[in-house]
């Protein structure tokens, strides 16, 4: 297949397109390396700098690629910056998803695997979470992520394109080559492990929550995982397959969630980071961080079904070992 990556510069963007390259796929990848590192991409990548904002350039990419399908993994994340700048959120993640999604229509690209996330559902009723239940996002984040999952149904609806929709539970971990890199660092694994690096102490953000120790609970997925879980999504965008509709017509997206099903409390994975690392690395309490869901855990049941998709670097020391590997082996980051 001929694949545009948006935001394969990025994390899990660059762990993807690597798992692409190696099986086969000619892997275009589009990312204007705000967030992302060039370094990052796979040399066996055509790297291209810009926006997927921009529908007349990425039309223009399309047909000079020749691209079958595309993984949209291009977006802003991080939920503490989407509540106190939502405007960058809509304009970046919405606006710019329906450009791109224009670009798409008007060339004729009828394939597309979207990077969703769990902060889709909120404050879950139950968990684990499965797709059916209420979306209803507390953070801007989840609500621009909600937003093109909408626009996604309704392309499908109307114009027939075809789509998996993936919500991230947590990404975590490395591959020997792409690893996890931003700055500033404030995803709780690499924080923690930036913490442990200066030996400087960890701040939670809260431990008021109604949970066992009273932070947070999150669901840590391997980024290799999530990598393999897009290749098996993209596979089902194909026009025989009919996971994502008919061969032609209106078509419905195909919605899966993407985690373990284990929950791990903040203060557990600070135990397993120093377990990793062998380093003590002592916790400060700070105030909560606004639009923090207490707990997001996944049924990850239907890409069980459906994609055939499994997680296989499950356990948490392999998640934060992988992690703690590549810091290693990348002590300056990317060389850019
Ligand atoms: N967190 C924390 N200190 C940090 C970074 C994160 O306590 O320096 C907490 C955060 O409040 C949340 C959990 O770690 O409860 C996971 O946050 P992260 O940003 O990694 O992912 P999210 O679940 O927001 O996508």
């Amino acid at each position: 297949m001929r694949i545009l990556v948006t935001g394969g510069a990025g994390y899990i963007g660059s762990v993807s397109v690597e798992a692409l390259v190696e099986a086969g796929h000619e892997v275009t990848v589009l990312d204007d390396l705000t967030t992302g590192f060039r370094g990052a991409v796979s040399p066996a990548a055509r790297l291209e700098v810009g926006t997927y904002g921009d529908t007349a350039a990425v039309a223009a990419l399309l047909v000079r690629d020749r691209i079958d399908a595309v993984l949209h993994c291009a977006a802003k994340s991080l939920v503490g910056e989407s509540m106190v700048d939502p405007a960058k959120y809509f304009r970046e993640n919405v606006a710019g998803g329906i450009a791109l999604l224009e670009a798409l229509r008007t060339t004729g690209v009828r394939r597309i695997v979207f990077s969703s996330t769990a902060a889709t559902y909120g404050m879950p009723e139950r968990t684990p979470i499965t797709e059916s239940d209420p979306v209803q996002p507390i953070n801007a984040y989840g609500e621009t992520k909600r937003c093109v999952e909408s626009a996604i149904t309704w392309y499908g609806r109307g114009y027939g394109l075809r789509s998996v929709i993936l919500r991230y539970f947590n990404a975590a971990g490395a591959s020997k080559a792409c690893g996890e890199q931003h700055n500033p660092e404030t995803h709780l694994i690499p924080a923690v492990l930036l913490a442990c690096e200066q030996g400087r102490d960890m701040t939670l953000f809260g431990e008021d929550y109604a949970t066992p120790d009273g932070t947070c609970v999150r669901d840590y997925i391997h980024v290799s995982d999530l990598a393999r879980a897009h290749m098996l999504a993209l596979e089902a965008t194909d026009p025989a397959n009919t996971l994502t509709g008919p061969p032609s017509g209106p078509c419905e997206p195909l919605i899966c969630n993407l985690g373990s099903g284990t929950g791990f409390s903040n203060r557990q994975i600070v135990a397993a980071a120093e377990r990793v690392t062998g380093r003590p690395i002592p916790v400060k309490i700070g105030p909560r961080r606004l639009g923090d869901p207490a707990v997001l855990v996944a049924s990850a049941q239907r890409a069980h079904e459906k994609l055939g998709w499994e997680p296989g670097l499950g356990t948490l020391e392999e998640i934060i070992g992988s992690a703690w590997e590549w810091r290693r082996s990348h002590p300056a980051g990317y060389p850019d």
